[in-house]
């Protein structure tokens, strides 16, 4: 898709989370967090091999406790996506993550405590090459601390978060540490804005995006979508999480949904269905959401239907008209459809083979 915003602008310096790199020109990356105890290692390793189908590039997992640092060592050599421990409060955990190998750690400056304690986690992530994400939410400000109830307007809070992550970013440059991804989260789409724009203007540290506690999965997918597409459309943004209460594997279709929309990354197919009306007699809604179940929870079909246009329209009355454009699909009937190949009817199918009939013909694509 042309569009504007096609490449990204703003030139980053790279920072690599194990093989995996994120900034200068390297595409925009999607990442995700585990909602799993990660004391659970089955469970925690469970969701990111899905993750991983679903087309996940990096995966952070909630550092609560020691039990939980012990087990990264375990869920990084059963996973193949670089692993990010997310550290609050304690930078013993932050260590502790970096002895069992992860491959980034995030801390937040608002709870991290001391420079002194953030020496030791900087001193751990350098002699092991692991990068550290600085991540700044609104919500816990340090200046908060002062002043819990501001009476700050949007911009205010922008330049606070911007100020904060720089006050780190320098004491982390101070000791000789450089590879740094920033993010500054709210959970409204004007003050991430705001201070991404900012911060983008003073330094060439990539930056991971999101609106954090986004909301549910369409209250949450729509801000996000704003939030996020604003920036990335001028050209910021180097690796994007989309916050939702959702399931994991949701956050990474719609956060390539973002992508893929901004003609910033390729995902799976175009697939088109119609809105349906009164002339329709079968099971469109379904028959769509079990397609896209199918395709996005495998890395084979997503990969091969990459590019493909699918179409799934209610009836005969316009369905094969606006199919015509599609690679292949089916327009519906009474209980059975039309299948259609590049505008030309091939064959009447029953509506309960349509899904397998598109997978076998992705498959059977070259
Ligand atoms: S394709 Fe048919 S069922 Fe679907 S919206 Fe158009 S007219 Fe209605």
């Amino acid at each position: 898709m042309a569009c504007a915003c096609h490449a990204k602008s703003r030139k980053t310096r790279v920072v690599k989370a194990g093989r995996f790199a994120i900034g200068g020109s390297n595409p925009v990356s999607v990442q995700s967090m585990c909602n799993t105890d990660t004391r659970d290692l089955k469970a925690t390793v469970d969701q990111i091999r899905r993750l991983e189908e679903a087309g996940c590039e990096i995966i952070r997992v909630a550092v609560p406790d020691m039990q939980a640092a012990s087990n990264l060592g375990r869920i990084k050599r059963a996973i193949s996506i670089p692993l990010v421990a997310d550290i609050h409060f304690d930078w013993r955990l932050a260590v502790e993550s970096v002895r069992q190998g992860v491959d980034k750690v995030r801390i937040n400056p608002g709870n991290i405590g001391e420079r002194d304690k953030v020496k030791e986690v900087v001193k751990a992530c350098k002699s092991a090459g692991v990068p550290i994400r600085i991540g700044v939410n609104a919500g816990s400000l340090k200046a908060l601390k002062d002043n819990p109830k501001p009476a700050w307007q949007p911009y205010d809070w922008a330049r606070l978060m911007v100020k904060e992550a720089l006050d780190e970013v320098r004491a982390l440059e101070r000791f000789g540490f450089r590879d740094i991804v920033v993010s500054l989260k709210a959970d409204d789409i004007e003050r991430t804005v705001m201070a991404n724009v900012l911060f983008s203007e003073k330094s060439d540290i990539p930056l991971h995006l999101g609106v954090t506690e986004a909301g549910s999965f369409l209250a949450g997918t729509v801000k996000s979508s704003l939030g996020i597409g604003l920036l990335l459309s001028q050209g910021i943004g180097d690796t994007v999480r989309v916050s939702l209460t959702e399931d994991p594997a949701m956050q990474v279709r719609a956060a390539y949904e973002i992508l893929k929309s901004l003609g910033l990354r390729s995902y799976g197919p175009d697939l088109v269905s119609c809105p349906t009306c009164g002339r329709c007699q079968v099971n469109v809604g379904k028959v769509i959401h079990e397609l896209e179940d199918r395709i996005y929870s495998n890395r084979g079909l997503r990969e091969k239907s990459e590019g493909m246009k699918i179409a799934v329209m209610g009836c005969v009355v316009n369905g094969p008209g606006e199919a015509r454009s599609a690679d292949f699909g089916v327009a519906g009937g009474k209980g059975r459809g039309i299948w259609i190949e590049k505008g030309k009817q091939i064959k009447v199918i029953k509506e309960s083979e349509w899904v397998n009939e598109v997978i076998r013909k992705i498959r059977s694509s070259k």
